[in-house]
């Protein structure tokens, strides 16, 4: 796994422990005259592109809904639902969480995995919100007065000049940056941690968690951060957490009345669902088998069905049976997505498709806010061999969500077994089109178009999509833009 690019993409947001006693004007926000949402959003898309290239990016789909959920809920609270959010998980076991421009929030594995209560987890994310809501990296530039180009780069997303094609234009901003009113920068991003810290409380109090749960949180990663100094939570070299920020978060509790909040079972269970995937199959067996005997858990239920998946993900199908079944009765009545999708996995796993086309079905109607369950469907259907009811599937849920890349990469993935190969060009490069992957996008729209087959209508689609990305990007795809 490469390490830069989140390593990189956090300092836009790194701090230092600072000195500054003066701290700046934060009021106002005549940030946007720098940055536009527009350019921020390309940014970010630019930063993104990065991080799926490097592999870090989790895309395990009950993880990636689960933390928008929380986002949304987050955001909302936080009064700033007129920009976009857009959460991501990173496999990452190091404790950390990251905001870049256009609003994309990056959570570690590592974190949740940490957090012993959702409001935990949801205090950083509403800290990481703030950073957003209130245009910090806008007002970092404006408050330094660099060209915006210049001081990105000195604060590292220098990855994006290397997008734009020039190695020396990086080199040379790097440099210019690196002496350039630096103390200044650190003013700054020590002003705005304190913003973000306060705002973040707020939106937490105001989301229905408990506020309590940001100074608990700081002071075990601090803890942590003591007992093993060679292996420091990332979150910490970001986000440094001092005894002031710790007493000015108690502080701002005095006031606020207890709440005591239970911890949803979407949050619990998704915690094992981590850190079975940051953990090697076999170790993750050996930790629950053993917690499990000593009845060192939080959640029964939770635990088990971490015991389940990791027999799944080592292999062991009938025994991840065996566990799912015991983690169902531990949870009663209630029932859980997570745990059908988990049924349903084990089932097309053991090749009884027919069997997971059933249990996928089932629990997609009973659950119909689960998209996951519908990728299981679909992935069930196909291997089933029912190809027209799986692109049926597809078709519906592509009106539903038109911005997402998991329905084409599967419609692709048909037509190929189908032999449709102009079909097949098309929804792929449609997928390449949804991860801002122009370059690959517009030779999969050439290829379709060579391809034996195709109606007049499909063809003049295809040709007209062509243009449209080649009018945007160029025809090498080097620029950045989506239609
Ligand atoms: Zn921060």
């Amino acid at each position: 796994m490469r390490k830069v690019s989140t390593t990189l993409l956090a300092l836009a947001f790194a701090m230092q422990l600072s000195w500054a006693d003066n701290l700046p004007n934060l009021g106002g926000d005549t940030s946007q005259e720098s940055l536009t949402p527009t350019q921020e959003r390309e940014i970010g898309e630019g930063a993104m592109r990065e991080i799926r290239r490097s592999g870090e990016l989790a895309d395990d789909p009950e993880v990636v809904a689960y933390l928008n959920r929380l986002g949304a809920r987050l955001v909302e609270a936080s009064g700033a639902s007129d920009s976009r959010f857009t959460f991501f998980p990173v496999l990452d076991s190091s404790v950390n969480a990251f905001a870049i421009p256009g609003g994309y929030i990056g959570v570690h594995t590592g974190l949740i995995v940490m957090a012993q209560h959702e409001s935990e987890l949801a205090s950083v994310l509403g800290h990481e919100i703030a950073h957003v809501s209130q245009h910090h990296l806008a007002r970092l530039i404006d408050g330094t007065r660099l060209n915006p180009l210049i001081s990105l780069a000195s604060l590292g997303v220098a990855i994006l000049a290397a997008h734009a094609g020039s190695a020396d234009g990086v080199a040379a901003a790097i440099s210019a940056g690196a002496g350039y009113n630096i103390q200044k920068q650190l003013d700054f991003t020590y002003a705005f941690e304190q913003e973000a810290d306060r705002i973040g409380m707020q939106t937490l109090t105001r989301a229905g968690f408990d506020p309590a749960a940001m100074p608990t949180f700081f002071e075990r990663l601090q803890k942590h951060n003591r007992l093993e100094e060679a292996n420091a939570p990332e979150f910490l070299r970001t986000h440094p957490v001092t005894f002031k920020r710790i007493a000015d978060a108690q502080g701002r509790l005095s006031g606020l009345p207890y709440r005591q909040t239970p911890d949803s079972a979407d949050f619990l269970f998704v915690r094992e669902k981590v850190r079975g995937l940051q953990m090697k199959p076999g170790d993750a067996v050996d930790f629950y088998r053993k917690t499990l005997a000593e009845k060192r858990y939080a959640n029964e239920a939770a635990h088990r069905y971490g015991l389940a998946n990791a027999l799944y993900l080592a292999g062991n199908h009938d025994g991840a049976w065996q566990a799912l079944q015991q983690a169902k009765s531990a949870l009663g009545k209630a029932g859980h997505p997570a745990l059908e999708f988990l049924a349903g996995s084990i089932r097309l796993a053991q090749g009884r498709s027919a069997e997971a086309v059933g249990i996928f079905q089932k629990a997609a109607d009973f659950y119909p806010a689960s998209r996951a369950l519908v990728y299981g469907l679909i992935d069930a259907q196909t291997a089933a061999g029912q190809y027209d009811k799986a692109l049926a599937e597809i078709a519906d849920n592509q009106t539903l969500y038109p911005g997402d890349a998991n329905f084409y990469q599967r419609a692709a993935k048909i037509y190929t077994r189908q032999g449709q190969t102009m079909q097949a060009h098309k929804a792929q490069g449609e997928y390449y089109v949804r991860v801002q992957e122009y370059g690959p996008a517009m030779e999969q729209f050439r290829l379709a178009l060579t391809q034996p087959g195709g109606d007049f209508y499909l063809l003049s689609s295809i040709e007209a999509r062509l243009r449209e990305l080649e009018a945007i990007n160029g025809k090498d795809g080097k620029a950045r833009g989506m239609p």
